[in-house]
């Protein structure tokens, strides 16, 4: 059985993983400032980003870089400052370190080498944009980034049609267009909610189906942004084609117009948009 020992009692060696705003400064809660006033080093993501921060709290300390390309030698000098005897806290740019963001691969050697590991807690743009989004949170599945390649990106969202969960995106301004174009073909029109530039003034969130979020002007999507996706619902079993078709002709018996009729039945049966699509081609033109 491994070794217990509490993480603020005992001798061993322990690290500070510090959340860190992600928009409004005045989101660094008081014991973050405390600990980075009593440590020895800083381990930052981007020193002179998070220099210029801690300075704004009259703190001033030596930092050690620590970023995606060096995590593994400066996670060494990290681990052996901290067997020394040394205070370190580690922070990325924005938010959670570890959290699409370096920091995992510093835990697991500071774990490796019976180095214990706290959180300082703070902001998360994932949790935050799911709070308010009002699709469920009950259960939730953080995707992060998608892949930057189109085509690796439809297959990775294709992988993720399946789940049930509400699903946590980030995503950067100038690949937003392309992705929700990509999530509405692929994961059909579902609830969502693009919540931008949180905890700023120009906070926004923009609650809608993913179809209408891709015909958002880009222009007006700028900034940070995370989005969330309804998961996947549900299809109601047992619908043939001929079922299919009886309610695309009821639909359009109650005079809505083809395209309408279409997104109806998808929508109230989760059935892909271009399956309905094909059928009334089909049957109907
Ligand atoms: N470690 C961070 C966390 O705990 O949320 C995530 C860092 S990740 C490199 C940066 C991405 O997080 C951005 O591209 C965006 O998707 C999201 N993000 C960060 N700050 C945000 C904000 N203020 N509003 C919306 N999204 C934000």
């Amino acid at each position: 059985m491994a070794e217990r020992e509490l993480n603020f009692e005992g001798k061993s060696p322990l690290l500070y993983l510090i959340a860190t705003p992600i928009g409004n400064r005045s989101e660094f809660s008081p014991r973050a400032i405390e600990l980075c006033k009593e440590a020895d080093f800083i381990g930052a993501e981007d020193t002179r980003n998070s220099r210029a921060f801690l300075l704004s709290y009259g703190i001033d300390k030596p930092f050690i870089s620590c970023h995606e390309h060096n995590e593994e030698e400066a996670g060494e000098k990290i681990v052996s400052l901290l067997k020394e005897g040394k205070k370190i806290c580690y922070m990325s740019d924005a938010g959670y370190p570890a959290i699409s963001d370096p920091g995992e691969r510093l835990v697991r050697r500071c774990i490796q080498n019976g180095i214990k590991v706290s959180t300082v807690s703070g902001p998360n743009a994932g949790l935050n944009a799911l709070a308010a989004s009002g699709l469920p949170t009950d259960h939730f599945y953080f995707e992060g980034f998608l892949p930057s390649k189109p085509s690796e990106r439809k297959k990775e969202l294709e992988e993720l049609k399946g789940r049930k969960e509400t699903i946590i995106f980030y995503e950067s301004p100038h690949r937003i267009e392309k992705t929700l174009k990509d999530m509405a073909e692929v994961l059909g029109d579902r609830k969502a909610c693009l919540a931008r530039e949180l905890t700023k003034s120009h906070e926004e969130f923009i609650r809608a189906g993913l179809e209408e979020l891709a015909a958002l002007d880009p222009v007006t999507l700028r900034g940070e942004m995370v989005i969330i996706v309804e998961g996947a619902k549900e299809t109601k079993k047992g619908l043939e084609e001929e079922d299919i078709l009886f309610l695309l002709k009821n639909a359009l018996n109650e005079g809505l117009k083809s395209k309408e009729a279409i997104s109806k039945v998808a929508k109230d049966n989760n059935l892909p948009k271009n399956a309905v699509y094909d059928l009334y081609l089909k049957h109907f033109k």
